[in-house]
């Protein structure tokens, strides 16, 4: 049954520490350097009028702010807020907010930017933006964490709107701070619930949100697979993170068959060679906030993990975390980038020379906002989706995309990272050029 919400206290687990993937190598390429390098490759497959490509990098709008809130012991505490509003060509602009320690405006400015190019691989009509706040949310209590995120929407609430700019969660947030940010900035404008997506189900959620970057991995997957004659039940997956992300694809890739041989998260990684009990993980990492001690498998050096042999790596967590320390030793055949940008550049061109092919980020993980769009869709039409219509239009979406980047794949002689860069890219060139950019 339902839980319900008693004084204070939320009906909600908060697992913000089970997103992050453990101590890997992170030391690699900058994050804007690495995601502009992918996109100025793209333009010249596509041949773009050099002050156009100048124009589509350089962010639309920059925010930055202070958010003090008083501490539950009295004290302040001051963190700082960004939200990098990207690109608008295709309709309002559209991304997560990240609560993490390692939150800089650079890494801000890289996801606002693949929000833009994975909005229009998915063909959504919308732009681009990210937001996050640089602080550790599991050291803050729930209350703390309210009161941040309604400061941080009070010095937000003019910039972002129902046709202007679309937050969500993404690292270290949930339904519950879409919630918070909805009361919020419904104070100063009028009841909206579509201003923000992946709220909770009450507050005009879309049934299958919490699942829906899971399952167009899954779904991601499938059509890659069958590419090459193979499906999910014949592969052995490893996943990296076991949050929103890796613990839903993790369950529906088991349930489809697959036999997930490795799971880790910040407490550490598990491995069994026959296969995972993805449900009986996911019971002990409710209860012991971590797959770290799960007794249905053997504990891993969570360093190993990406190294491990297997078929399909998911990166499922960080960025940068495959990088040119580490991806002469990966062993998968597959790596399908549940994470945003997990793969550097540099890891890139090592693994293509080694012949693993790579299902890119933006195209990957774009289950997450594309039933976001669903959500969204529902809010303004005032009318709810059953979950089955969710999922089918989210496999609809997922399939006609995995077919667009493979067509981009064959008209430029490219590999996938570039097929959906392109297929990106160019939908947004199109749009800025239609609505008047030389005027
Ligand atoms: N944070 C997710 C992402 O990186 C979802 C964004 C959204 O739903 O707007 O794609």
């Amino acid at each position: 049954g339902e839980s319900l919400i008693q004084t204070g206290i939320p009906a909600y687990r908060w697992p913000c520490l089970l997103w992050f993937c453990g101590t890997s190598s992170r030391d690699t390429m900058n994050a804007l350097a690495a995601t502009s390098r992918n996109f100025r490759q793209a333009a010249k497959l596509l041949g773009l009028d050099s002050k156009l490509e100048k124009s589509l990098l350089i962010p639309f709008r920059e925010i930055k702010v202070e958010c003090t809130i008083p501490r539950d012991d009295g004290t302040m505490a001051s963190f700082v807020g960004f939200r990098v509003q990207h690109d608008n060509a295709r309709g309002p602009m559209k991304g997560g907010i990240r609560y993490h320690h390692e939150v800089d405006p650079d890494e801000v400015n890289a996801l606002a930017q693949l929000m833009t190019w994975k909005t229009a691989v998915a063909n959504i009509p919308y732009g681009g933006a990210k937001g996050g706040i640089g602080c550790s949310p599991g050291e803050l209590s729930i209350s703390e964490l309210e009161r941040l995120t309604r400061v941080f929407t009070q010095k937000l609430h003019d910039c972002i709107g129902i046709h202007t700019d679309v937050p969500a969660p993404d690292m270290g947030t949930n339904s519950q701070t879409m919630a918070w940010i909805l009361d919020e900035y419904s104070k100063f404008h009028g009841y909206s619930p579509a201003v923000v997506t992946g709220k909770p189900v009450d507050l005009g959620g879309s049934l299958g949100r919490d699942a829906a970057t899971g399952r167009g991995v899954l779904f991601a997957a499938q059509a890659l697979l069958a590419e090459y004659g193979k499906s999910i039940s014949d592969q052995r997956f490893v996943i990296q993170g076991f949050g929103n992300v890796g613990s839903w694809t993790a369950q529906l890739i088991s349930e489809a068959g697959g036999k997930v041989i490795a799971v880790s998260d910040v407490t550490g990684a598990v491995k069994n060679s026959n296969g995972l009990n993805i449900h009986k993980l996911l019971k002990h990492s409710k209860e012991s906030r971590g797959v770290k001690g799960f007794s249905g498998g053997d504990a891993l050096d969570s360093n190993l993990l990406l190294m491990e042999d297997c078929d399909v790596l998911i990166p499922a967590a960080l960025g940068g975390v495959i990088n040119r320390e580490n991806a002469n030793e990966i062993r998968a055949k597959f790596i399908i980038e549940a994470a945003n940008h997990p793969t550097d550049p540099e890891a890139d061109e090592i693994l293509s020379k080694k012949g693993v092919l790579i299902l890119p980020d933006i195209f990957a993980n774009s289950g997450g906002v594309t039933v976001s769009y669903f959500e969204w869709v529902q809010n303004i039409q005032g009318f709810m989706w059953g979950e089955e219509k969710v999922n089918c239009e989210l496999k609809t979406y997922m399939t006609r995309g995995f077919k667009d980047v493979k067509e981009m794949c064959r008209t430029h002689n490219c590999d996938l990272r570039m097929g959906a860069f392109t297929l990106g890219v160019n939908r947004v060139a199109r749009a800025t050029v239609l609505r008047g950019w030389e005027a």
